[in-house]
């Protein structure tokens, strides 16, 4: 197993940890500042400086993309809100490329409408063959681009509204069924937030190989977690074996960074530079 504890590397932001703290300009910038050389950014940030921007912004800095956030939301409740739903994929693919990130981050989405108060429908088989349909669709533009493709099964308690996707087991299911030759264009990201209680997980990231582990993202599950969305903990402050986990899916063969993804308002509320500083003094100790 890798040693994270002399340098950070491997350590990746995801630029949603400090999206309350600064524009995306901002946030590269701090990261150059520590030598953190991997972001992942989530499209609302890159839109809201530009594209052409970020994209000479990083390449100047000598930062990559550990992946970019995200495609996905394929259900919809009728073919309009289908066919829209491709084309927005196919947007964020280009852009993917355009920044030179490795993949696209899929959260594929779950209910239509559930994620803003009211359910279009209450079939998740439904929305599960809807995402199955909108992942084969958008592979075929993501195999032109050459822009790979990362499901991200999420945590069931989000089963309504973001992701009927929710083991890591039901997203190589989806893999094989639709990229059954290994060929790289389609995997998964390992979020531990999201996977960290499957009984399976172990099997299931060697059944991955390095063929299917694309992303690996930390952050930590904390007692008395106050709400399903914003209350991730910070990497060491939680329950999730982190250490234990990184070695899995190191001796199934993965070697990419291990990307900080925390959404809380307690973090949101800290300095970006304290963020951003304990961030790599955990990456170093705990990750
Ligand atoms: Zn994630």
């Amino acid at each position: 197993m890798r040693d994270f504890s002399g340098d950070h590397q491997a350590l990746s932001i995801n630029t949603a940890t400090v999206r309350k703290q600064a524009r995306l300009d901002q946030i590269i910038d701090a990261c150059a500042r520590r030598d953190i050389r991997m972001i992942c950014p989530w499209r609302d940030q890159v839109h809201a400086v530009g594209l052409g921007g970020i994209a000479a912004q990083l390449r100047a800095a000598g930062i990559e993309l550990s992946g970019y956030c995200r495609g996905g939301f394929f259900p919809a409740a009728d073919d309009a809100g289908l066919t829209a739903a491709l084309e927005d994929n196919r947007r964020a693919i280009d852009e993917a490329a355009a920044l030179g990130s490795p993949c696209l981050v899929l959260v594929v989405g779950s209910l239509p409408g559930a994620l803003t108060g009211k359910a279009a429908y209450k079939d998740i088989q439904v929305a599960r063959a809807q995402v199955l349909d909108g992942i084969e669709a958008t592979l075929q533009h993501a195999r032109q681009a050459k822009l790979p493709l990362a499901i991200e099964p999420l945590h069931p308690m989000q089963a309504a509204e973001r992701a009927c996707v929710n083991t890591l087991e039901q997203a190589l299911d989806i893999c094989d069924a639709l990229d059954p030759e290994k060929s790289g264009a389609l995997g998964v990201a390992v979020d531990v937030y999201h996977v960290w209680w499957d009984p399976k997980l172990a099997a299931q990231i060697a059944r991955a190989g390095r063929e299917r582990l694309f992303a690996f993202h930390v952050c930590d599950w904390l007692l008395g977690t106050r709400d399903l969305l914003n209350d991730r903990g910070m990497m060491g402050d939680g329950i999730i074996e982190l250490q234990k986990i990184r070695g899995w899916l190191e001796a199934a063969g993965y070697r990419g960074p291990a990307e900080v993804e925390i959404f809380s308002e307690d973090w949101w509320a800290r300095p970006l530079d304290d963020v951003l500083t304990t961030c790599i003094e955990r990456h170093r100790s705990v990750v």
